[in-house]
């Protein structure tokens, strides 16, 4: 499974109960997609809460495609969230506390490190490929990238 089918709904069956339907506690389920983040009546929320949901409508769901929301952008979006969180310098716990606060989601921290592990291995590898292919700006801007997803840090 990738990070995003590993990305839930923070306090699920309360949501469900005060929006009076039904959606999986999966975040990028077709049916939490539909019912919960395209929008709705959200008065019965608290007004933080919903203010997250919108969010996640507002910056995740923001493209045109004819499939929208199933065309695969809102989870690749979140992906460089993350991506961006850790450049920032935030922990995977801090990402975790950062994603619940933005759009009202949560993964496990062990889940968000072995994402974060597997941006870094493909990074190594697409700097190899690209220094066998004589490409050395290509490589050094893979290895450089790679570095700051370990670190930490944006690449120099
Ligand atoms: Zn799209």
């Amino acid at each position: 499974m990738t990070l995003p089918e590993k990305v839930y709904v923070v306090d699920h069956h309360r949501l469900v109960r005060q929006l009076d339907t039904s959606f999986p506690r999966a975040a990028f389920a077709g049916a939490t997609l539909d019912r919960l983040f395209t929008g709705g009546d959200f008065d019965a929320l608290d007004p933080a809460v919903a203010d997250r949901i919108l969010r996640f409508n507002r910056e995740l769901l923001d493209c045109d495609c004819d499939a929208r929301p199933y065309c695969g952008h809102p989870e690749e979006k979140l992906c460089r969230w993350i991506l961006e969180e850790r450049l920032d310098g935030r922990s995977p716990e801090a990402i975790v506390d950062a994603m619940r606060v933005t759009y009202h989601l949560y993964a496990y921290p062990a889940d968000v490190v072995n994402f974060l592990d597997d941006a870094i291995r493909r990074l190594d590898a697409l700097a190899d490929l690209a220094e066998v292919n004589g490409d050395d700006a290509q490589a050094r801007l893979a290895a450089d990238l790679g570095h700051g997803l370990e670190r930490g840090n944006h690449p120099s």
